[in-house]
């Protein structure tokens, strides 16, 4: 492995350990993506790393392979689910679902790897389940704590699987949202999830469907938090290896399209349903288990960024000003890919508290509150939480009746 202090470079497939990796698609590198900066820390060094997907000859895994250290990722995050209504009404959905296929059980232990604010765990403590979190963001694991979830602050592994056993007995149901994508060492969790799950019980986790990802084009959540971009054909495998067994699977609308996955211990009392095989021959037809599909969405999403790039050049050659509307983690991807400095944008508005004041990773855009949009008034405004752009544009008709213009940039080039 290559290394800085930050960051090092595997040379394997993190699903089944083959060194045949065909490099399919090479993005701008990046800072991390959340690393928002202070007026003060504008002329330190500020660190990128490449973004650089690769494709598993052998499995079929798509992947980074380039590891940026997680306390840099993760160690302040301050995303907390519970905060957002649409994710607390898919969390208790989701809690029903996986509650009503363990109907001998009137009390269980459920455990979340990554349980953040504990949003779903509470839906299961409710049904009189006992519930353990798992959450490395140390701020996030004691509110949730304090809050009646109790929840360890500890990165979940095989080691910390044998503790957690010894102390609170086996789980008949372990979750895990949005942390299968996020883990370099996959191989350990599972083998801590095989650790702590109960003869019967079942492993459940949701994860961004790289199906989703090529067809809706969003390409701008490939960023250092996602380590792995999940299809169903390599986890078959992946768990088969570990003596677990993926029985169920479902495509469900979370995150733009998600992945979510049912495991047992092999051998296990639940027969395989029919949604695996179909989704495997969907898999295979779409063309995720060819390298070629994914160097044309590379093509495709570059010809996008040219488009877009030209546009601003235009505009900003005839005095226009131009700002741009959102800062999501994924925008850093978007600005640094389709190369959207400050010479093309003169500021970011976004909503959230949070982001105000500060300053764009890398770019060193500074971010504003929404407001701005209306007292600067901007000719142009560059939609970057674009999956949202609908809303976004019926909540600022006032913005173009002042004569300002929405322009889009995926999954096409548009403009309102
Ligand atoms: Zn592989």
């Amino acid at each position: 492995m290559s290394a800085t202090a930050h960051h090092k470079r595997r040379s394997d497939c993190r699903l089944c350990g083959s060194k045949d990796l065909a490099l399919v698609f090479q993005l701008e590198p990046t800072p991390p993506a959340n690393a928002f900066l202070k007026a003060s820390q504008l002329n330190e060094p500020e660190e990128k790393f490449p973004l650089d997907v690769f494709f598993c000859r052998s499995c079929n895994h798509v992947q980074l392979l380039d590891v940026v250290d997680p306390e840099l990722l993760f160690g302040n995050y301050v995303y907390v689910s519970g905060t957002s209504p649409v994710f607390v009404e898919h969390f208790r959905k989701y809690a029903g679902e996986v509650l009503a296929r363990q109907p001998k059980l009137s009390s269980g232990f459920a455990f979340e790897i990554g349980s953040n604010d504990g949003t779903l765990l509470r839906f299961f403590q409710q049904a009189g389940w006992r519930v353990l979190g798992a959450d490395p963001a140390k701020d996030i694991a004691q509110s949730a704590t304090e809050s009646g979830i109790p929840t360890l602050p500890i990165f979940f592994n095989a080691e910390a699987a044998r503790e957690i056993r010894e102390k609170h007995g086996t789980a008949h149901a372990i979750l895990a949202n949005n942390v299968f994508a996020h883990i370099d060492d996959l191989k350990s969790v599972a083998l801590g999830v095989k650790e702590l799950l109960s003869p019967q019980g079942f492993f459940v986790f949701e994860v961004s469907y790289l199906l989703d990802v090529i067809e809706k084009t969003l390409f701008d959540t490939i960023y250092h938090e996602h380590l792995c971009y999940h299809s169903l054909g390599p986890l078959v495998g992946f768990f088969h290896a570990l003596d677990l067994e993926v029985f169920d699977a479902e495509r469900v609308s979370s995150h733009g399209g998600s992945l979510r996955v049912y495991v047992q211990h092999k051998g296990a009392a639940r027969s395989l349903t029919q949604n695996v095989a179909a989704l495997l021959e969907l898999e295979q037809e779409f063309g995720l288990y060819r390298e070629e599909t994914f160097r044309k969405f590379a093509h495709q999403i570059d010809a996008l960024g040219r488009e877009l790039n030209s546009r601003l050049k235009a505009l900003k050659v005839a005095g226009k000003r131009i700002a741009a509307f959102g800062a999501p983690a994924k925008a850093t991807t978007l600005m640094h890919h389709f190369k959207m400095g400050r010479e093309l944008i003169d500021f970011i508005v976004d909503d959230s508290p949070l982001k105000q004041g500060l300053f764009a990773p890398g770019t060193h855009i500074p971010v504003c509150p929404s407001t701005e949009l209306y007292s600067k008034l901007p000719d142009y405004s560059v939609v970057l939480a674009w999956n949202f752009a609908d809303s976004i544009i019926a909540k600022n008709k006032k913005y173009q009746e002042q004569g300002g213009r929405f322009i889009v940039p995926l999954p096409q080039l548009k403009e309102y």
